[in-house]
């Protein structure tokens, strides 16, 4: 048996507030990861005094105080407010849909004006409950929108036909009868001045936590589970099962990333391509997540990809099928108490950053004594 108390498997947000807090209480924790650096998909690097955002923009949001608070111990925020705009073949509209979007699209001025146009449009389906992201869209805002700023974007970013996703995600966009372009209905919102690698950092940097990056757990997995009493894993639930019961869906992602001689490209920080010709989803141009000023710029083109075993598994596809399949790993899971598993790859969910700050916080508290 090893000195530690745990091993946590990814040095992500859930696997760092996890050890953080577990060390807190006097327990020995041992991280590994298998990236050459910690964070996760959180991580942010410094080039040309401008902090990249290495695995897509980042941006900080949410209504729980506590959890606010907590992530401004580790930085200060600025208050970047994420605003993105859609490109659909040169016409630009702003996101989310609210009366900025309404207004270029039908010229209508009025809440009252907006809401009868998408009355009219959303009539298609009558009062029935909708049940995909198609349906679901069309409810919210009309056919047009659907057609122009939705229904390729999603399609493009999920490989999927909208009939065939669930109708959440697109939830997760407010609609709004005022003119605010505000992407968030959250209270806190704003970036980490200096990235948020430092967050990961300071909550390592603890004399009980020892860390070593370039580790796959799965290279010694059987003296890992002998060693130590308890493990947090953050990597895949159904790779830790070895597929046994089926492969999950994921959806990968290929960043293409370029250094301009320019100080400023797109105007925004955050630009979708909201057609079917554009191969990429969005570009993201980094330094307007703080108001950067340099000669220079970086931007960073984001593909979305099927996911095949080897590749980064960047989102869990929350449909039916991967839903029940997930439920059945999970059952496997509650039937051992040696591993924990959490995070978004470790519970399959479509998990913001304040909601996995969260879960880990709650895991802490139930395993934790
Ligand atoms: P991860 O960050 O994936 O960490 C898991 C770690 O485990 C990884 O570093 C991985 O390398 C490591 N690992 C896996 N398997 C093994 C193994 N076998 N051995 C060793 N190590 C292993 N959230 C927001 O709140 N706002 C946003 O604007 C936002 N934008 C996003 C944009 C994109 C493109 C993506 C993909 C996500 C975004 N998120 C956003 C979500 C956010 O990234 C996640 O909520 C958060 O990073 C999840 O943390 P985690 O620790 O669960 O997972
Ligand atoms: N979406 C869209 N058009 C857009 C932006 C988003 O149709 O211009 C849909 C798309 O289905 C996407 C979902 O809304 O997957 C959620 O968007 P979000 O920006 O929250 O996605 P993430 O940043 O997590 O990729």
């Amino acid at each position: 048996m090893s000195q530690y108390d745990y091993l946590v498997v990814g040095a992500g947000l859930f696997g760092a507030v996890f050890a953080h807090e577990a060390a807190l209480k006097g327990k020995k924790v041992k991280v590994i990861e298998k990236r050459d650096h910690i964070a996760g998909n959180i991580y942010t690097q410094e080039s040309e005094g401008i902090q990249v955002h290495r695995y897509g923009a980042h941006i900080f949001h949410t209504s729980d105080k506590e959890v606010w608070e907590y992530v401004n111990q580790f930085a200060e925020f600025n208050h970047y407010i994420n605003s993105p705009i859609a490109n659909y073949k040169g016409e630009i509209y702003n996101l989310p849909f609210n009366m900025n979007t309404f207004n270029k699209l039908w010229g209508v001025v009025t809440p009252a004006e907006a809401q009868a146009k998408i009355e009219e449009q959303r009539s298609v389906f009558g009062d029935k409950k909708p049940e995909n992201l198609e349906e679901q869209a069309i409810s919210l805002v009309g056919t047009d929108i659907y057609e122009k700023l939705i229904k390729d974007y999603t399609e493009k970013q999920w490989g999927k036909s909208t009939k065939e996703l669930p109708a959440f995600i697109i939830r997760r966009l407010p609609v709004r009868f005022t003119y605010d372009n505000n992407y968030f209905n959250d209270t806190y919102q704003g970036i980490p001045i200096g990235g948020y690698t430092q967050i990961v950092e300071k909550m390592l940097d603890h004399a009980n936590i020892d860390v070593e990056t370039g580790v796959d757990f799965f290279a010694d997995r059987e003296q890992y589970l002998a060693d130590f009493p308890k493990i947090v894993f953050t990597g895949m639930i159904d790779q830790y099962f070895d597929y046994q019961l089926g492969t999950l869906e994921y959806r990968s992602l290929r960043f293409e990333t370029e250094k301009l001689d320019m100080k400023n490209y797109q105007g925004n920080a955050v630009v979708n391509y909201t057609d079917d010709q554009t191969p990429y989803t969005r570009i993201i141009e980094h330094k307007h997540f703080e108001f950067g000023t340099q000669d220079k710029t970086i931007i960073t083109k984001e593909h979305s990809k099927t996911w095949t075993k080897g590749d980064e598994p960047y989102y869990p596809v929350n449909n039916d099928r991967n839903n029940r399949l997930y439920k059945a790993y999970k059952q496997l899971a509650d039937q051992q108490d040696k591993v924990i598993f959490g995070g978004r790859l470790g519970q399959y969910r479509y998990y913001d950053m304040h909601q996995v700050i969260v879960a880990a916080l709650q895991c802490v508290r139930t395993e934790v004594k």
